[in-house]
């Protein structure tokens, strides 16, 4: 089955005064709807066909070197936003609870730490990008990737991934990608994050 995007769980307004609704409209009607339409038409009646991302983007050694690089592209950005649309809700933000928010403060001490360690790292990714939660497959750390790339393509576990590219915020917070960053935080799902944790 092709690939599609979901809709929001959430009004495009519902994310303001944190994220704006044009730059939801946008992000979500257009941008990554050219991720899914990408990764459909370079994966159509392949093998890979009807594969969830997920597997896609653990298995990209063995796709031909013809649609590696739009794959690991197009179904790169149709996992990182389905995650992302699912990471934010309104009236979000505050702290990581339960078993997440103990192994938060055990990693990196608290969860302002957490926050300071994802907003460098998302400042320092040059170009476009992500910043990560992830669990390495012994504790959890903080990554950046590149472009649509995922830490699944390195066996880690994305926990909640902060989008950098300029598309994400450029309309409300043009070069200020830090306080981007953190208003991002005011809106992030932290039952979803630790859903994820839990999973690990
Ligand atoms: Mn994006």
């Amino acid at each position: 089955m092709p690939y599609r995007v979901p809709d929001l769980r959430y009004p495009y307004d519902a994310l303001e005064p944190y994220i704006d609704e044009a730059t939801m409209r946008l992000h979500h009607d257009k941008h990554h709807q050219a991720y899914v339409d990408k990764a459909n038409a370079a994966l159509e009646d392949t093998e890979w066909e009807g594969l969830r991302p997920k597997e896609v983007l653990t298995m990209l050694d063995e796709l031909p070197d013809e649609i590696r690089a739009t794959v690991r592209n197009n179904a790169g950005g149709q996992y990182n936003h389905c995650m992302l649309w699912r990471s934010m809700k309104p009236g979000g933000g505050g702290d990581p609870t339960g078993a997440l928010a103990e192994a938060v403060d055990a990693t990196f001490g608290s969860a302002d730490d957490l926050r300071s360690q994802m907003k460098k790292a998302g400042i320092g990714q040059f170009g476009s990008g992500y910043a990560w939660l992830v669990h390495d497959g012994s504790r959890l750390a903080v990554v950046s990737t590149p472009n649509q790339d995922n830490p699944i393509s390195d066996g880690m576990t994305p926990l909640l991934g902060v989008d950098v590219w300029e598309h994400a915020y450029y309309l409300k917070y043009q070069n200020k990608r830090p306080d981007y960053i953190d208003a991002f935080f005011q809106t992030v799902d932290w039952e979803t994050v630790a859903e994820r944790f839990a999973e690990v």
